[in-house]
């Protein structure tokens, strides 16, 4: 994805911010859009290191036919043209960030802070979070998960750490067999375990990994890993039971594991909002949450009669915005204006001489 003014992250001093908007899937985007026509600029905060939310990440190439105007719109299309359409409003992303603190201060602003260590001071915050901030499948053995980041990975920060190691890596889609493919030759010794025949990587990555087995320079198993070793505070080995029933015991020094990823509602759990079946409870006037100054947007939010939709999202951006305008001054009335004849808002979109 071209020109996206990514900040950098882990900022020591808080940005002080008008709006954050929790969550880069169509909902965030569209409020970025609706926010900016009122001359309100947005920081939007997103787990994964795209934007697009479930779009992007479960189906980008599939098509909708329920986008108003467009018959038919491919996911990740409708993603670019949100892209597009939010370029003149030049949104700061924070990507690859999960927020995992949201605050009330005393003086009726938010503190937020994320994964990375990113701060926030915002008049406003708006949850467009989905079903939840996207997390690495989990590679669902005993033991696992007091080594991880440390000897089981699910993704790579630093490809270099690998070298030179005795790696078994997991999975069949892209991630999986990139990696197999580039740390072949890099890292003492790969091994490489799926559980089924069928990948779901590019057939020429499975060719060409096939091909390294058949070099003898890295092996494969098709299986399924069932306990790890360790021995003094460290991952020794792995045990894999190969779909004929029989183990096989593999030594290693890393587990790296690419399963994808799937939506965790996460630290907004936690943050004290009403909450219906994992969604959090909403006005259908300004889509606000018990918290003024705090809006929940598309599938995140609840209430009667609510559709998960992204048409139901756009909608809900829209009114969102003007309680925004009106929460960040509650003395200036925001009247209704159309992108067809307000000057100032032809002058915000870029499009006005
Ligand atoms: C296979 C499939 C097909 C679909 N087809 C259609 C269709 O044809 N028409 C239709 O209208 N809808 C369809 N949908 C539903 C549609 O995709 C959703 O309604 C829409 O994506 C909701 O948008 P959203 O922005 O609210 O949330 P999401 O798209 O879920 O995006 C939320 C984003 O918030 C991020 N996030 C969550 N928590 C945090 C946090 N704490 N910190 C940082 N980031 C966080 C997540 O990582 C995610 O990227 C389909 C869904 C699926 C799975």
């Amino acid at each position: 994805m071209a020109d996206i003014e990514t900040a950098g992250a882990g900022a020591a001093a808080p940005i002080e911010a008008d709006a954050v908007i929790i969550g880069a899937g169509p909902a965030g985007l569209f409020q970025v859009f609706e926010l900016g026509l009122l001359g309100i600029k947005s920081h939007i905060v997103d787990t994964l290191k795209h934007p697009g939310g479930q779009c992007a990440e479960l189906y980008p190439d599939k098509p909708i036919y329920d986008i108003p105007a467009l018959p038919v719109c491919g996911a990740q299309e409708l993603v670019d043209r949100l892209m597009e359409q939010i370029k003149p409003f030049g949104p700061q992303f924070h990507l690859g960030e999960e927020v995992v603190e949201l605050q009330p201060r005393e003086d009726g602003r938010f503190d937020l802070a994320t994964s990375s260590g990113t701060r926030f001071v915002a008049k406003a915050v708006v949850i467009a979070a989905g079903l939840g901030s996207f997390q690495p499948r989990r590679l669902g053995v005993e033991g696992t998960d007091a080594f991880e980041d440390k000897q089981v990975h699910y993704r790579v920060r630093n490809a270099s750490d690998f070298h030179g190691q005795r790696l078994v890596i997991f999975g069949g889609g892209d991630s999986a067999l990139d990696w197999v493919i580039d740390l072949t030759g890099k890292a003492t010794s790969i091994v490489h375990v799926h559980r089924r025949p069928e990948f779901k990587a590019t057939p020429a990555s499975v060719a060409r990994m096939q091909q390294l087995v058949t070099e003898g320079r890295m092996k494969y198993v098709e299986g399924i890993a069932t306990a790890i070793r360790s021995a003094d505070g460290r991952l020794t080995g792995v045990t894999v039971k190969r779909t004929d029933g029989t183990l096989e015991e593999i030594d290693a020094d890393h587990l790296l594991a690419f399963f994808g990823l799937h939506p965790k509602l996460g630290p907004i759990a936690e943050w004290g909002f009403e909450l219906e079946k994992k969604a959090i409870k909403v006005d259908t006037a300004k889509f606000q949450t018990s918290v003024p100054g705090i809006f929940a947007i598309g599938d995140i939010n609840t209430y009667p009669g609510k559709k998960k939709l992204i048409l139901s999202g756009f909608h809900e951006a829209a009114l969102a915005a003007f309680a925004i305008a009106e929460h960040l001054n509650p003395a200036k009335k925001v009247h209704l204006q159309y992108t067809t004849t307000s000057p100032i808002m032809q002058k915000r979109l870029g499009v006005n001489g």
